[in-house]
């Protein structure tokens, strides 16, 4: 009996050998601003925040704004607690321990059990729950315990205010543009401007990806009078005035550059 109780701990003991191993930590995920892209939001972190490392987001008039998935995941929980705490919350799940929250919600747009992915409105900004006033609570978790806040990998500011500019799901969201100059090439410049220095041309009839757009020199061209200019590339902007993107203004979807 002595001898077989030895084995049957030798035989445990070599499960967990091989068992815990095959469990490596996973890496973060890349965590985006919980806003949609192209929005700047002040985030705020101080050291008597309740935990310590969430972060309170807020701009003018944020009542009722979106509130978008950080990072992919799922949806593990859509809470009411009420007039206490985090009020209406929703937690996301994004595997490897790691989870964030989004409290004192206006109201949600997810359920449980929802699989979800960068930019993806989960709810409303609200004042729910022990809030005085309208804003976002925000935090990353790690295997449940409140971590410092990282936004592309960037650890957020440890202690104080800051803006950050969402780029949370942007990518998808370049438009195509066609050039109209009604013959001549037109002029590429390094930023949004006629002051900025001419780096190339692109011919009449062209199709341009639009990767953002930005104000700028207003320039009167073919599609009438603009101050949009659309980066068609690394340093490289045009006048909207002279691309047919099907829009009189911004572009929807199109970041701010
Ligand atoms: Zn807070």
């Amino acid at each position: 009996m002595r001898r077989r109780w030895f084995s049957l701990v030798a035989a445990g003991l070599l499960v967990a050998a091989t068992l815990l191993p095959a469990a490596p930590a996973m890496a973060a995920p890349t965590f985006k601003v919980p806003f949609p892209c192209g929005q700047s939001w002040s985030g705020q972190t101080r050291s008597d925040h309740s935990p310590a490392y969430a972060i309170d987001f807020n701009r003018t008039d944020d009542l009722g704004d979106p509130v978008v998935a950080s990072a992919p995941g799922t949806v593990d929980r859509v809470t009411d607690l009420g007039g206490t705490s985090y009020g209406k919350y929703v937690r996301i799940d994004h595997g490897g321990g790691y989870t964030t929250y989004y409290a004192h919600l206006n109201g949600f747009n997810v359920s449980v059990g929802q699989s979800i992915s960068y930019g993806k409105v989960i709810g409303w900004v609200g004042s729910t729950g022990g809030s005085t006033g309208p804003h976002l609570h925000y935090e990353q978790r790690l295997n449940g315990n409140d971590i410092q806040a990282r936004f592309n990998g960037t650890l957020a500011l440890y202690w104080g205010t800051k803006t950050y500019t969402s780029d949370n799901n942007c990518s998808s969201t370049t438009a195509t543009g066609t050039v109209n100059t009604a013959g001549a090439d037109l002029t590429v410049r390094s930023g949004p401007g006629t002051g900025y220095t001419a780096v190339g041309s692109v011919a009449d009839g062209t199709t341009v990806t639009i990767y953002c757009q930005t104000s700028g020199t207003t320039v009167t061209g073919t599609y009438g009078t603009s101050s949009i200019w659309d980066r068609i590339g690394s340093g490289r902007y045009v006048s909207d005035a002279y691309v047919q993107t099907g829009y009189d203004g911004y572009i929807p979807n199109v970041p701010r550059c």
